[in-house]
């Protein structure tokens, strides 16, 4: 209809916009609804059946998220400003984290797919009227669910979506389907690839159990305070350094605090992770890098990770992410094999005297 793109025309003050909703908008619209709102499951059966292999993927990834467990477990022992009980409670808390990938086990259980019984859609529906029904079954499913027992194995998140998720409230975090796609994942590429992409992102989620939030929930998931006054004044001292640093480069420090803290020790816990499981194994170079080193390769993959075409000024102010290059920058800058890594020379930007470590 010539009249409805004029009128939209005219609506636009940039001809790429107007092209980018007039191609895509719609068939992004209704991907998006089908996928992450109306017909979760039934469309992650359909993709999952035909681009993923879980049974290569799981043990790749429970192996890598072992080692980081394990790194994290002794940098609580070793961390000489947590007392007796709190450090007890950490481990504990680490201890009973679980955690699903790819997508969650009771996916293929027709029997609770609760858009089984939904009559097939006539020709002459519209889509609001779909839409509608759809919606009316899954907030009438979700209702039912009011006073029941929590069910771990279902995901709150959306199952095609490229990211992590930790479950403050069950203590367990997800690396969904859609994050396992290059450059976050190829099962093709050597692990110090891997363990600087996803394995920093499983280390980022691991951390949201401890930042300044997901600290105040105990092993369970429970909102517990499992912290002597003392040391949970050591670790908001500890913290503040970031609030301050990430502030500095014209970051919201408090809003970010959370993620900056995955951030960071998400990038001590996967480097440390992969130097403890290769020991003095090595692992070939990537054809045309054959002249950078292993830990520079590290710190290039996960750099590359998160090359966007987001411009800073389109970053949104609100999302407690801060903006992609200033998430690498610091990362990069507070974990002192980078500057080894680099030969950067001391008081650099990126080899500066004061770092911030929690653990
Ligand atoms: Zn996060």
């Amino acid at each position: 209809n010539i009249a409805y793109f004029k009128k939209l025309h005219a609506l636009f003050t940039s001809k790429r916009d107007f092209a980018n909703y007039a191609i895509s908008s719609r068939s992004i619209i209704c991907t998006e609804l089908l996928t992450s709102v109306l017909l979760v499951k039934p469309v992650a059966q359909m993709y999952v059946t035909k681009y993923k292999n879980r049974e290569v993927i799981v043990p790749k990834l429970t192996k890598m998220v072992t080692a980081i467990i394990e790194v994290l477990a002794d940098m609580l022992n070793n961390a000489e400003w947590l007392d007796y009980d709190t450090r007890k409670n950490a481990l504990n808390k680490l201890n009973h984290m679980e955690y699903s990938f790819v997508y969650p086990e009771n996916l293929f259980d027709d029997t609770l797919l609760i858009e089984k019984d939904i009559p097939p859609s006539e020709p002459s529906e519209s889509f609001i009227a779909l839409f509608t029904r759809l919606m009316r079954n899954k907030v009438t499913a979700s209702c039912a669910r009011i006073n029941q027992p929590v069910d771990k194995t279902e995901w709150i998140q959306p199952i095609l979506t490229s990211n992590g998720f930790y479950v403050t409230t069950q203590n367990k975090f997800h690396i969904a389907i859609g994050i396992l796609e290059s450059p976050h994942f190829n099962q093709n590429v050597p692990d110090y690839v891997t363990y600087a992409t996803l394995g920093v992102i499983s280390g980022h989620e691991i951390m949201h159990g401890f930042d300044d939030d997901g600290r105040l929930y105990d092993a369970a998931g429970n909102k517990r305070n499992w912290w002597k006054t003392e040391t949970a004044e050591k670790y908001v001292k500890k913290t503040s350094c970031y609030v301050d640093q990430y502030t500095k480069e014209g970051v919201d420090g408090q809003l970010s605090l959370g993620e900056n803290i995955g951030d960071n020790v998400g990038m001590e816990l996967a480097y440390k992770a992969y130097k403890k499981v290769m020991g003095n194994a090595t692992e070939p170079a990537l054809p045309g890098f054959e002249h950078f080193t292993v830990d520079q390769m590290f710190f290039l993959s996960y750099a590359n990770a998160w090359c966007t075409s987001l411009k800073k000024e389109e970053a949104d102010p609100n999302d407690p992410h801060p903006y992609a290059l200033t998430r690498v920058k610091m990362t990069s800058t507070n974990i002192e094999e980078f500057s080894e890594a680099f030969k950067c020379p001391k008081k650099s930007t990126m080899n500066p005297d004061d770092r911030c470590s929690i653990w």
